[in-house]
């Protein structure tokens, strides 16, 4: 049986171990020693040394003997800062919140401590259930960068379920946009600016015209596009010679994502042309959409689960993207499940006991699930 107070020690342990993005180490370390300790097999990916981490993503096998495929649980390593040093205190009203002025680390901790639990519940318990894969992704917190470098070929799954969005569980995320970033450099023409400004042509100039011409913010009911920045230029008396651009377009549509990054690089374009400029524009697809029907079996299980328990499922699209767009790509049908933590990403992130548990019961009724 899941075992509440194994549950919140395991919780608190673990944010006490630093984990920042690309230093997950110390985690991965502990993780793997209890996993093994319950006869699972742990496995580390090169993704470490890909992005210039000290660890890979871990993949935890344990094996069932129910029928069935196996079912691939994930959860990331890694958790934003301030995140150093933290200290877990669960208050009287049941609410666990962290003492300093660091956040809570709930995101991911709340996943990875509730699928510890519903290993060591199924171990202890002799349950039979699903053959069960754990994925740990490094990264995660910054740009998703490990689960870019997963290997498919390590997982059997086709079905899975990430812990790791906010809320109360028995929330399910069906749909999350895909996501273009774009790097833009123009270059103009260089001139003194007092002397003879005719001669020279504003790589700002042309940048302004350019972003003047977007479809910018809420583009359509399924697309968003956005400038991060704008960069270049030097003295006053110069014609500014360089000018870079950063920007993203999201959509739930793939069709719709990759026309309004076409849109934007056309605007660049057409400006850069118009003033004799040059335009260097580089998209970078940072993952795609997916959209799951709630008939899926993959929805379909969670349903049942959250029944099984007392939950009361509850679908939401998301405007962000997280492993499981990467995942999607790799053929894998999963859903974004809820797991506890609220105002994640602050230093009032908190996570009520209640929910930690109900969790780590949902996981564990996955698992056995014999459909
Ligand atoms: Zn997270």
């Amino acid at each position: 049986m899941i075992n509440q107070q194994r549950l919140l020690e395991a919780f608190i342990n673990m944010t006490r171990i630093d984990s920042p993005s690309l230093a997950e180490r110390a985690l991965a370390d502990w993780l793997s020693v209890q996993f093994s300790a319950l006869g699972c097999r742990v496995r580390e990916d090169q993704a470490g040394s890909m992005i210039g981490g000290n660890c890979g993503n871990l993949y935890i096998d344990c094996p069932g003997s129910l029928p069935g495929p196996s079912l691939l649980f994930s959860v990331h390593l890694d958790r934003v800062e301030p995140g150093h040093h933290i200290e877990a205190v669960l208050g009287e009203d049941g609410i666990i919140r962290s003492a300093g002025e660091t956040i809570l680390a709930a995101d991911d901790i709340a996943g990875i401590a509730a699928l510890l639990e519903m290993v060591r519940s199924l171990k202890e318990d002799n349950r039979p259930h699903r053959s069960i894969e754990i994925l740990m992704s490094v990264g995660e917190e910054a740009h998703l960068q490990g689960i870019h470098h997963v290997r498919p070929d390590w997982i059997k799954s086709t079905e899975a379920y990430i812990f790791d969005t906010s809320g109360a569980p028995g929330i399910a995320v069906l749909e999350a946009p895909g996501h273009i970033r774009l790097d833009i450099t123009i270059t103009g023409k260089s001139a003194h600016a007092g002397i003879e400004p005719d001669k020279g042509i504003s790589a700002i100039q042309v940048a302004a015209v350019a972003v003047n011409a977007m479809r910018l913010g809420q583009v359509d009911s399924e697309t968003t596009a956005n400038i991060g920045s704008i960069s270049g230029g030097g003295e006053t008396n110069i014609v500014a010679e360089q000018c870079q651009i950063t920007a993203e377009c999201r959509s739930r549509s793939q069709s719709r994502l990759h026309e309004q990054a076409d849109h934007m690089e056309q605007c660049v374009r057409e400006a850069a042309d118009k003033a004799g400029a040059r335009a260097e524009v580089r998209q970078t697809i940072s993952y795609l959409p997916y959209q799951i029907e709630p008939e899926a079996p993959v929805a379909a299980r969670f349903a049942r689960a959250c029944a099984q328990i007392g939950l009361t499922p509850h679908y939401i699209s998301t405007g962000g993207g997280s492993d499981n767009n990467v995942l999607y790509r790799h053929g894998i049908t999963g859903l974004v499940l809820s797991c506890g933590m609220q105002q994640v990403h602050s230093t009032a992130e908190c996570l009520s006991l209640r929910d930690l548990l109900q969790t780590a019961q949902l996981a564990e009724t996955l698992a056995i699930d014999p459909v």
